[in-house]
C-alpha cells in the first residue's frame, strides 16, 4: 500500500508493504472446488461485514464458501493511486477508469471458470431475485465489482461483457452493501449452510408466492391469539390454511407476483 494512502490500520497491523498491483496477486488462499465470491471494492474494509457473522459467517469458517476480496486501490495510478477521473462531456461527480477496474478484473478473473458471472451491482442492471441467486449458487462463485461515485467506465462494462445487477429501485453510495445483499441471498442457498434445508423450499419467492404468516409461543400476547388451526395438530388442515394465507398475502400485497402465479397454475386460481 503505498505511503500516502490513509492508513487503513483501525488497530490491524498494516499487512501491505508498497507492492505494485501485480505482485499483490493471491494465489494462495484459494481452495479448489469451494463456491468463491470474489469482490473487487475501494472499501475491503466492509467485507466480510455481515457475512461474517452468523450462518454466512460459520460457513465461511467451515470452507463451505470462500471469500477473495480485492482492494482497488492498489491498481490506481500516480503518487495517491487515483482510479477515477472527471466524467467525460461534463457534469457532477468522478467515474472509475476502465483500464484501472481492467487490471483488477484481469488478475482476479485468471483461472476463474468462465460460468462463474462478473456482475457490477448497478441501479440500472437487471433486478436480482431468488431465481437468480439459485443460479449463481449452482456455479463455481461470482465476481463483484463495486461502483463508487457515479459508477464504471462504459467501456469496462462492454469489454469484459460484465452484467449489471439491481438490489432494486433506489440508489446505494456503492456497490458493498448491495453485493453483501446478494451474497448473502446466494451463500444461504448453498448445501450445509442451513441447518433445515425445508426453510429453504417453503420460503418466499420459492413457488412464486410470498410466505404465510408464523406465530410462536406465547399463546397469547397483548390480547392476540395463535390462529386455531396451528394449535389443532391436523397437518392436513395447517398446510392448507398456510397456503391459502401465502395467497391471500401474494394477492394483496404483490399483484406482480400473482399474476405470473396465477398464470402458471390456473385451475388452482377459478373464481
Ligand atoms: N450514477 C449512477 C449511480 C451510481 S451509485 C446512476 O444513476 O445509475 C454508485 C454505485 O453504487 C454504483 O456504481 C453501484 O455499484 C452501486 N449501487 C447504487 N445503487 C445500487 C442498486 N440499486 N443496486 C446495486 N448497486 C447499486
Amino acid at each position: 500500500m503505498p505511503a500516502d494512502s490513509p492508513s487503513r490500520s483501525h488497530g490491524r497491523k498494516a499487512i501491505r508493504p508498497a507492492l505494485r498491483p501485480r505482485e499483490l496477486m493471491q494465489d494462495t488462499p484459494e481452495l479448489a472446488g469451494v463456491w468463491t465470491a470474489q469482490v473487487v471494492t475501494l472499501l475491503p474494509g466492509a467485507f466480510p461485514g455481515v457475512l461474517g457473522e452468523s450462518l454466512t459467517g460459520r460457513a465461511l469458517r467451515d470452507r463451505i464458501w470462500q471469500l477473495q476480496v480485492t482492494d482497488l486501490r492498489p491498481f490506481g495510478e500516480g503518487r495517491h493511486r487515483n482510479v477515477d477521473d472527471t466524467p467525460a462531456g461534463g457534469g457532477a461527480g468522478m467515474v472509475l477508469r476502465a483500464d484501472i477496474l481492467g487490471r483488477a478484473i484481469e488478475q482476479v478473473r485468471r483461472g476463474v471458470p468462465p460460468s462463474a458471472p462478473l456482475v457490477a451491482p448497478s441501479p440500472r442492471g437487471r433486478r436480482f431475485t431468488q431465481a437468480m441467486a439459485r443460479d449463481w449458487a449452482a456455479r463455481p462463485g461470482v465476481t463483484l465489482v463495486c461502483g463508487r461515485f457515479e459508477g464504471i467506465d462504459q467501456r469496462a462494462l462492454d469489454h469484459y461483457g460484465i452484467e449489471e445487477v439491481s438490489l432494486g429501485d433506489f440508489v446505494l453510495t456503492g456497490g458493498e452493501i448491495a453485493a453483501q445483499a446478494m451474497l448473502d441471498a446466494t451463500v444461504r442457498l448453498l448445501p450445509g449452510v442451513l441447518g433445515n434445508a425445508a426453510s429453504v423450499e417453503e420460503e418466499s419467492f420459492s413457488d412464486g408466492l410470498l410466505e404465510h404468516p408464523h406465530y410462536t409461543r406465547p399463546a397469547e400476547w397483548q390480547g392476540r391469539t395463535i390462529p386455531g388451526v396451528l394449535l389443532s395438530g391436523n397437518h392436513a388442515e395447517i398446510a392448507r390454511w398456510r397456503r391459502s394465507e401465502a395467497e391471500r398475502l401474494t394477492r394483496d400485497r404483490r399483484p406482480d407476483l400473482w399474476a405470473t402465479h396465477a398464470a402458471k397454475d390456473p385451475d388452482d386460481h377459478r373464481g
